[in-house]
């Protein structure tokens, strides 16, 4: 059987708070279980593989975004190709904002996404900087991450990831907390403004990526566990400090 592909988009534009560990993660949890699989980095002059079976982008200040965004117009159909055979593509912030109709530029001038989503990323007023906790029905314990952004997102009618119990996510500021949502899910793409890296941070994350291409995953071995505690250390953190519990 041929390795699972992991494809991290424009890594030396998008890779803001260590997003690329995200491919790292993804190939360690894969091959722990015996599934081989490599990572293909794919710069800015090149065109997309059409093989991958994960696409990854990650998180970038204002002009690697554009760079980044400029360069996949001619891409858009070969990763939309990709989706509607069954790869999936996992977008963190600034690869978010690029999938939907429009984000904000260096100066809040308005740049044309890939139209993947029907989403609109507008400016907010300041730059929502912090830890985020989002709780997500696709798993009991909530998502932990961080978040640096100062565009906002409308979802306008596309599921979001999760609920965010502590943080920005896609909105922040004059939404109220108990309104706030993170990231989305749309068909074959799964999105968030969690860095962390998220996956790294979120293994059962990880997991429900690889499972979406995998189908069942086989169980961890011994020591793999260190992963969940990490996770399970960062929650309590964060639950302490919000909600001193
Ligand atoms: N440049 C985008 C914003 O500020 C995304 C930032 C990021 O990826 N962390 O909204």
């Amino acid at each position: 059987m041929s390795p699972l592909q992991i494809v991290v988009i424009h890594p030396e534009l998008l890779g803001t708070y260590g997003d690329f560990g995200n491919a790292r993660v993804l190939a360690h949890r894969a091959q722990v279980r015996g599934i081989s699989a490599e990572i293909i980095c794919t710069s800015h002059d090149q065109s997309l593989p059409a093989t991958g079976d994960i696409y990854l982008l990650g998180g970038g200040e204002d002009r690697a975004q554009i760079a980044s965004v400029d360069a996949l117009r001619s891409s858009v159909g070969i990763l939309s190709g990709a989706l509607d055979r069954g790869a999936q593509l996992f977008a963190v912030c600034a690869g978010l904002q690029i999938l939907g109709e429009s984000f904000p530029g260096v100066t809040g001038e308005i740049i044309t996404g890939l139209g993947m989503v029907p989403i609109l990323s507008l400016p907010g007023s300041d730059r929502i900087v912090g830890e985020v906790l989002v709780q997500s029905d696709l798993f009991d314990e909530p998502l932990t991450g961080f978040e640096n952004h100062r565009g906002r997102t409308d979802l306008r009618g596309v599921d979001p990831l999760g609920r965010v119990l502590v943080g920005g996510g896609n909105g922040g500021g004059a939404i109220a907390q108990s309104e706030r949502v993170d990231g989305l899910i749309a068909g074959n793409i799964l999105a968030t403004y969690l860095h962390g890296p998220a996956l790294a941070r979120n293994p059962d994350l990880a997991d429900h990526l690889l499972a979406r291409v995998i189908g069942g995953l086989p169980g961890l071995p011994e020591g793999e566990e260190i992963a969940d505690l990490l996770a399970a250390e960062r929650r309590g953190a964060l639950g302490a400090a919000h909600f001193g519990k």
